[in-house]
């Protein structure tokens, strides 16, 4: 008898683990659109456009090849709006009563997975390089779980950018190097971008309809929908970006929103790019001369490390992780991040950027919004639903330890052993939006003073038991010990008066 093999939209790998269980002659492929998948967070339209056009031309593909695939568009009358409901109507269409499923990337599917009346055979996703056996190796016993050490294993496993034993250019971090501010000039005129074809088009309209009230514009829609187009954009990104992605890779300018980034990350998360052979093509743009050693071995690093990290703690930490509030902050996410105007123009451009783009890079997410997020309080949960709605690379497995860990400190040091956070100093540092900003950076209290700067101290205070005892942040208390009272008394209730009227719904 014929099992079904679920294939969920964010697994269209030809390699995918449950396809290689099964047998082409017998098994049912089942992939379907369903309202849950679309709503239980309400997401991006460009993220929701770029994952149904991607899977119809996967199942189209996986038919051409011969397999026998039953598909639910979102639409089609008889679509039960869930995933365990479509495998359910499938088994009764079919006789079927067992189900191959490759792991999902979150926790609540893959609960919904087990609760099934089906026989589930689950297996891993292989399409990372560390299996959950073996970071959980790596982890088990150790004081901290710092990334840089798991990343070593990886390129020792790897042996990407290894000189036999050692790494290559003698160093395993050339990430000093990668803090330039940003330059005049960017000579990268973007990602590849994509006409949308019928197939994407017939999407495009479906989701205007259905989800075109959601927070984030739908057109135009440029993203590549399949594996050849987002090798055509990797091809791209490694000879034209990569030279310049690692100087670069913390700049922002206030009207180019890509700089040197390669806008791979969706592509990845959804199967359309095997992040090894990502690696590997930016491995033998090294070796050809073609890029620094500071711009491989950091792009490669985001990948092998950053990326196999976070989902490592993800599936180590539990379903409780992106709940955590350890700094037990409580505040609601103020109407700004869904547009509301503001006049801080670092976070007014980042948002609006998120809206247009589905897209924002790491440190507009990380010492941008989610800086601003941690020093005003936020409750880091709203912060979550926030990041996981927006962004067109939020898939919860890298999405919440990214947040909840790296951004918000929500749980208390996993992931980062000091919070990220700065004063308007390094936004100004790093970008061009101070120039043109109602507040000035440089004020350190009045009126104009920049926001940044009140609450960087305000959160320093705040949670002083928790981090005067941080060696790394030693000198950020010992700073604010030598103003003097009155000094440190004005600049909290000019915070407090920043974070009142913000609360209130005034344009901050
Ligand atoms: P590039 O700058 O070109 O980097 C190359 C690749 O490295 C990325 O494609 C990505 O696969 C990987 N990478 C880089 N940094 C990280 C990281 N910290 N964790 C995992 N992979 C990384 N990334 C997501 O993929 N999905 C998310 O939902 C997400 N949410 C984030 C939320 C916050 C608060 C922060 C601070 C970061 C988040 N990141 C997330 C990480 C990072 O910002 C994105 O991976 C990156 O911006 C994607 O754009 P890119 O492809 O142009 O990346």
């Amino acid at each position: 008898v014929s099992r079904l093999v679920l294939v969920l939209g964010d697994q269209l790998s030809e390699g995918i683990a449950a396809l290689k269980q099964a047998d082409r002659a017998h098994d049912i492929v089942v992939m379907a659109e369903v309202a849950d998948e679309t709503s239980y967070v309400q997401h991006h339209p460009k993220k929701i456009a770029l994952i149904l056009a991607a899977m119809r031309k996967f199942s189209q593909h996986l038919q051409e090849d011969g397999w026998d695939v039953r598909y639910s568009q979102l639409d089609d009358t008889e679509n039960t709006g869930s995933i365990p409901g479509e495998l359910l109507r499938r088994a009764d269409e079919t006789g079927a009563s067992e189900v191959i499923a490759t792991e999902p990337g979150e926790w609540r599917l893959i609960e919904a997975l087990q609760d099934m009346p089906l026989k589930l055979h689950m297996v891993e996703d292989d399409r990372f390089v560390a299996s959950h056996d073996m970071f959980e190796r790596w982890a088990k016993g150790r004081k901290s779980l710092r990334m840089e050490y798991f990343y070593r294993e990886m390129r020792k496993r790897t042996g990407l950018l290894m000189d036999g034993e050692e790494p290559e250019g003698g160093k395993w971090n050339f990430d000093h190097d990668n803090r330039k501010p940003a330059p005049d000039e960017i000579d990268f005129g973007g990602p590849m971008q994509f006409t949308p074809d019928a197939v994407t088009e017939e999407v495009l309209d479906l989701v205007e309809a259905r989800f075109g009230n959601s927070f984030g514009q739908l057109r135009p829609f440029h993203f590549a929908t399949e594996p050849g187009q987002a090798r055509r954009a990797l091809t791209h990104f490694v000879k034209h970006a990569l030279p310049e992605f690692g100087d670069y890779q913390d700049a922002m300018l206030d009207d180019n929103r890509f700089l040197y980034h390669s806008l791979l990350s969706a592509y990845m998360h959804i199967g359309l790019l095997d992040p090894l052979e990502v690696c590997q093509a930016v491995e033998e743009a090294y070796k050809n001369g073609d890029v620094p050693i500071n711009a491989a071995e950091g792009f490669i690093r985001q990948i092998i490390g950053w990326r196999e990290y976070v989902r490592g703690i993800y599936f180590r930490e539990g379903p409780d992780y992106p709940r955590r509030n350890k700094l037990n902050q409580q505040r609601k996410l103020p109407p700004l991040y869904w547009g509301a105007e503001t006049r801080m123009r670092c976070v007014g451009q980042a948002v609006r950027q998120t809206e247009e783009e589905a897209y924002a890079h790491h440190i507009q997410r990380l010492m941008v919004t989610g800086n601003f997020a941690l020093l005003a309080g936020i409750d880091p949960f709203e912060v979550h639903e926030w990041y996981l709605r927006v962004y067109i690379d939020a898939f919860e497995w890298v999405e919440a330890p990214n947040t909840v860990g790296m951004s918000q400190f929500a749980d208390g040091g996993i992931i980062a052993s000091k919070p990220y956070i700065s004063s308007g100093n390094y936004i100004h540092k790093m970008s061009d939006h101070c120039g043109q900003c109602h507040y000035r950076v440089k004020d350190k209290t009045g009126a104009q003073a920049c926001p940044f700067n009140l609450l960087y101290w305000h959160f320093l205070d705040r949670h002083r038991e928790r981090f005067s005892g941080n060696p790394r942040m030693g000198q950020m208390y010992a700073t604010w010990d030598r103003m003097s009272e009155e000094k440190r008394r004005t600049v909290l209730s000019e915070a407090e008066d920043f974070l009142e009227r913000m609360s209130a719904g005034e344009t901050v």
